[in-house]
């Protein structure tokens, strides 16, 4: 089972990971958006590793609510409320447990990925972080490993995709082509998830 600890430390791997990708995702962004998504992720990502070491919550489902209120209050771009409504929603899902299985997690991850989908109003196909979302958390029950292979293939799959939310909508046909920054980084948080329970 995964604990607080393990939390802690996939939010820092997330934040390490969007450090070293940062200047991808801005590029990703810079060809179907306005060049800000690294920039936006780091900040965020950053402020969640300070609030988690000020005041270390004490159950797993506490850390992605810490997480989630952290990237909703500092990522000003589209992607900050994005991810802090899918780790925030999926915190809430996992309760006051101490330890919870990979099993409650993805039923977290699920209602998150429900509010994430809600509040954009995207579905797959259109060409944002849901494409990569999506097949990820419905792979957790295979493994994390599996989980963010699917992760990645999803954010691959968006290159010939038509946007039709966001920044990149307002390109049309020009948005294919691209892969999208925002399903990129998302397949980022699922490497970080696996590579912390390796
Ligand atoms: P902004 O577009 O405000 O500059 P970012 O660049 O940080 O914000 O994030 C852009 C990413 O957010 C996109 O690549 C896409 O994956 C995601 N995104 C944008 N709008 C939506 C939406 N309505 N639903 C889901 N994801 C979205
Ligand atoms: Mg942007
Ligand atoms: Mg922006």
């Amino acid at each position: 089972a995964l604990d607080s600890g393990f939390f802690v430390r996939w939010m820092a791997a997330a934040a390490g990971l969007v450090d070293r990708e940062a200047e991808r995702l801005t590029e990703l962004d810079s060809a179907i958006g306005d060049a800000d998504h690294g920039a936006n992720m780091q900040r965020g990502f950053a402020a969640v590793v300070k609030a988690l070491e000020a005041e270390p919550p004490g159950t797993p489902g506490a850390v992605l609510v810490a997480a989630g209120r952290q990237l909703i209050s500092t990522v000003g771009g589209a992607s900050g409320p994005l991810y802090g409504t899918l780790l925030r929603r999926a915190g809430k899902g996992l309760g006051e447990a101490p330890q919870v299985t990979v099993a409650e997690l993805q039923a977290g991850l699920r209602a998150g990925l429900a509010a994430v989908r809600e509040l954009g109003g995207a579905a797959p196909g259109d060409k944002t972080m849901i494409d990569a979302l999506e097949p990820a958390v419905a792979a957790l029950d295979t493994s994390l490993a599996a989980a963010a292979e699917a992760a990645d293939e999803g954010a691959r799959s968006t290159v010939p995709m038509l946007a039709r939310k966001g920044r990149a909508s307002y390109l049309g046909e020009r948005s294919v082509g691209h892969q999208d920054p925002g399903a990129t980084s998302s397949a980022l948080l699922f490497a970080a998830l696996a590579e912390v329970a390796r």
